[in-house]
């Protein structure tokens, strides 16, 4: 049930719909682009700068000593915490203020912030600084209703999650900002539907196979061994051997598209020969690689995984003498769920059915995002991905927020601040 002080913080929310819409614009504003990371520090000041207006302390963790810290490309980060009336529970937003290249295809200035026909405009208006802005006014609101929360709220904007997020989420837990003595939930509002939770994400592991072949004249290749036949072979054993059976291994998690409910085999480049200006020289390839990209389950274990591909090697090493592969890992991201029961969960599901009327849909991503370095680094287990925006418009030239939907979710947000970390009077 809707309390009086809910439906206040629900009102100031109504109210607030077109300064929120503005303050999306701006951030979309400010061209945030992964690659290379422009702008992030005018991206965090403009957050922080609406955080510290809301009483709250504002720091900027700057990711210096990572690999893609430049001077030209900082990867500056933003926290803002408000202290409740107790430390903790503490209620974390996370938002990635990155966004990826606006690509072809656009009818408006991807990076102008356009409101038509309710609908905000523009490279990240879902993905997701919609969502950033809807997490700042739920705070907004509840200050603005003169409601004091009994726990900590913060809220941070983090980069390079379109990269991996490591300088930005898993630095923030490596340096202690997302730890389990300081933090109880986080709620990351990527554009899920705005009825929609996140619980979790499948696994992933980028793995690259070189072939190691024996370079000669193309005029007589008997004289050499071609890498590049050999990952023909490598290839087709692929196909005949290890796709079949991923068709086969399902899950449990409600990973949306439905499509993606098994396991998913990508080989996402491939290059082989001495590679010149054209396609290659007059030699027999010495060398060739595939990276892949296998998609894997929570019912499944790295281990097992990865000796999949080891036994396609194998096996090509037992038949033909002359093959000769390896292996090596690239990146390794385990599956992430939060169990439904868990707090975060319950109470922003009986809030979205309160607020929207509607039967709140678990869903699991398919690919990763922010939350893995949550669960992996910073230990912390309540975790959920919700917030404003249609997951299949991220990413896409025209991309937008019903600016209805970032009410909406705002307000499941600002209801479940108040319930997850109680009010006093
Ligand atoms: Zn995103």
């Amino acid at each position: 049930m809707i309390t009086v002080a809910e439906q206040t913080v629900m009102n100031r929310i109504d109210g607030m719909a077109e300064e929120m819409t503005e303050f999306a614009a701006t951030l979309i504003r400010v061209p945030t682009v992964n690659p290379p990371g422009e702008a992030y520090e005018p991206c965090a000041r403009k957050i922080g700068d609406r955080l510290r207006r809301l009483g709250m302390e504002v720091a900027y963790p700057t990711a210096d000593t990572h690999p893609s810290h430049t001077t030209a490309c900082p990867r500056v980060n933003v926290v803002g915490r408000l202290e409740g009336a107790r430390s903790m529970p503490t209620l974390h937003f996370n938002g990635h203020t990155d966004v990826v290249p606006a690509g072809e295809g656009w009818t408006l200035d991807p990076f102008a912030g356009i409101v038509k026909d309710g609908r905000l405009y523009g490279r990240g208006a879902c993905d997701m600084k919609g969502g950033i802005a809807a997490a700042v006014f739920a705070l907004t609101a509840i200050r603005a209703a003169d409601i004091r929360l009994g726990g900590s709220v913060e809220l941070s904007g983090t980069v390079d999650e379109e990269s991996g997020g490591f300088a930005g989420m898993a630095y923030l837990a490596e340096k202690g900002w997302i730890a389990p003595q300081r933090t109880t939930h986080v709620i990351i509002p990527e554009p899920l539907d705005v009825d929609r939770i996140c619980l979790g994400h499948r696994g992933v592991y980028w793995g690259r196979i070189d072939t190691l072949g024996r370079v000669a004249h193309g005029s007589m290749p008997f004289y050499g061994k071609s890498a590049i036949d050999m990952m023909g072979k490598v290839m087709h054993r692929i196909e005949t051997h290890l796709r079949p059976g991923l068709d086969q291994k399902t899950t449990t998690m409600p990973v949306v598209p439905a499509e993606a409910r098994r396991a998913t085999l990508n080989i996402n480049g491939l290059a082989g020969g001495q590679v010149g200006p054209d396609v290659g020289t007059p030699c027999v390839a010495d060398r060739c690689h595939l990276v892949f990209d296998r998609r894997f389950l929570r019912e499944e274990s790295f281990e097992q995984v990865r000796a999949e591909f080891e036994e396609v090697l194998k096996s090509l090493e037992i038949e033909d003498p002359v093959f000769q592969a390896t292996l090596t890992d690239l990146m390794i991201v385990h599956p992430v769920e939060t169990p439904k029961d868990a707090e975060v969960v319950s109470v922003t599901a009986r809030t979205l059915h309160e607020v929207l009327g509607r039967e709140p849909r678990f869903v699991a991503s398919p690919g990763t995002y922010d939350h893995k370095h949550v669960y992996n680094i910073g230990r912390v287990r309540q975790c959920i991905a919700y917030g404003p925006g249609i997951l299949d418009l991220a990413h896409q030239p025209d991309e937008y927020c019903e600016i209805e939907h970032m009410v909406q979710s705002c307000k499941v947000m600002a209801l479940t601040a108040m319930r997850l970390l109680g009010t006093v009077s």
